[in-house]
């Protein structure tokens, strides 16, 4: 039911996070109606899609919570069945309802991720973690199924700039050299070194710590394996003339020599090398929905000012939010989120009872993110929504489908929430998801 697969008991930042939506759903002014799409078709079929000027009639305040759902291409390597965004992989071994392609792990040898974030370390632990380990969490039995059969024997990940720079945290890298069954390819200690002479932060210190001690498993004593490429940045994908027979034949991709500029930023030193691959999973980070109203281009994610959403001559538009990565992008972690959104419901509940002395939680000393932190005022907005809306409950489109059983209340979410996990302790795992054409049977007829 979440969107990412633990590999590991729940963290205490998710069990948090878990919990807080329990203790807002048990509240009777809450409606939960999930599988609706505003504005936006989804790539499932049964999902309801309903334009936002339906919405607005109905509710006096609006917020945004909604992500960064679209990832970002690399122009040099467009979708192919040799290359394909993170994202898709991710839905395939969630069971998200998008229903993503299985991809075919028996042919494939050896896997290139593009880009040195959390997301691209998530993706290479999968594919190198035993199966017989994932089967304790919740991962769904048809993935490990897939997994079983993998080929995979190295998983190359690519930055375009150096260990210093890399995107991903320790804590996750730490994972990443704990492995089981995988050891990393030893590092030129060149690489190591910082370009500029400059102090390391606590983060790069430590970083680095782990990269000179290297991965558990020395290399050489494993089948499976795993390098991280730095200063590479891909030019281009040729894709094989031959036909694919049991192992596919690979793809080469070219990589760009880089080094950073003043500005630590990658540049060509001009040299060049080729990586032969079976399969080149792009993981460069996401955007919001570009078709969402008050979409910002330039910044990838809504135009916000203090958690308040502006449109394009900057005025705050009246009783309409934004929190989290819809408002401040793709960054951060968990906690950082949910710190965002605290704040946010306060900026809602200060503009709703001027004067009144109306808080959440404290934020603290946690980073809140540029959306909640900055000021931002609801004087001279634009007005888009009703002062008081119309009549009681949700549009009729989504009564109806909720009453087709298309739209989901938070009553089927406990139950399919109970039943995963019972269907998981049958197994001996910590829950068995279902994907969406099971859930919606398990809860038909309503
Ligand atoms: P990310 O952290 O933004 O990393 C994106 C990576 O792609 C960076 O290495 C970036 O390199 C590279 N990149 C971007 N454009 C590129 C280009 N044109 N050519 C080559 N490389 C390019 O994105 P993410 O991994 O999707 O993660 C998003 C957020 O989710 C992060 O805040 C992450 O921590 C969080 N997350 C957390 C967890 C967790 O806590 N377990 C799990 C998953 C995700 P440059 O730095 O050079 O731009």
């Amino acid at each position: 039911m979440a969107s990412t697969i633990r590999r590991r008991a729940r963290s205490p930042e998710v069990k948090n996070c878990t919990h807080k939506f329990d203790d807002a759903a048990e509240d009777p002014r809450l409606r939960f109606f999930g599988n609706v799409n505003i504005d936006t078709p989804s790539q499932n079929p049964d999902a309801v899609t309903l334009p936002l000027s339906s919405l607005l009639q109905h509710y006096t305040h609006l917020l945004f919570s909604t992500g960064c759902t679209v990832p970002l291409l690399h122009p040099a390597l467009p979708p192919s069945a040799y290359c394909v965004p993170a994202l898709s992989l991710v839905h395939w071994y969630t069971q998200h309802p998008s229903r993503s392609p299985t991809p075919p792990l028996d042919k494939i040898s050896h896997v290139t991720l593009i880009g040195q974030g959390n997301v691209s370390l998530d993706i290479a632990r999968m594919l190198l973690t035993p199966p017989s380990e994932l089967a304790k969490y919740d991962v769904p039995t048809p993935v490990l199924d897939v997994l079983a059969q993998s080929a995979v024997e190295h998983v190359s990940i690519v930055g375009r700039r150096g260990p210093f720079q890399a995107a991903f945290t320790t804590k996750e890298l730490r994972e990443m050299m704990n492995l089981t069954d995988a050891s990393m390819v030893s590092l030129d200690p060149a690489a190591l070194e910082p370009s500029d002479g400059a102090a390391l932060t606590r983060q790069q210190s430590r970083t680095l710590q782990l990269l000179q001690k290297g991965s558990k498993n020395k290399p050489g004593s494993t089948r499976k394996t795993w390098s991280l490429d730095f200063f590479r940045s891909p030019t281009g994908l040729v894709l094989p003339s031959e036909p694919a027979s049991s192992v596919r034949p690979p793809a080469h991709l070219t990589l760009a020599h880089t080094m950073l500029d003043p500005s630590m930023r990658a540049v060509p030193t001009g040299e060049t090398s080729t990586l032969p691959t079976s399969l080149v999973v792009t993981s460069l980070g996401h955007r919001a929905e570009p078709s969402a109203p008050w979409y910002d281009p330039a910044l990838g994610h809504l135009r916000t000012l203090g958690g308040r959403v502006l449109d394009a001559a900057g005025r705050t538009v009246r009783n309409v939010y934004a929190s989290g990565w819809a408002a401040v992008g793709a960054r951060g972690v968990l906690a950082g989120t949910m710190m965002d959104a605290y704040a946010v419901a306060d900026t809602i509940l200060r503009d709703a009872f001027p004067g009144e002395d109306v808080k959440t939680v404290p934020v603290g000393d946690v980073d809140v993110g540029a959306g909640a932190r900055t000021g931002g005022t609801e004087a001279d907005g634009e007005d888009v929504l009703p002062r008081t809306a119309e009549g009681e409950g949700p549009p009729v489109e989504v009564e109806k489908a909720w009453r087709e059983g298309r739209v989901t209340d938070y009553a089927d979410w406990r139950a399919i929430n109970a039943e995963e996990v019972r269907r998981g302790r049958e197994k001996g795992k910590e829950r068995e998801r279902m994907a969406w054409e099971e859930a919606r049977a398990f809860l038909a007829p309503r």
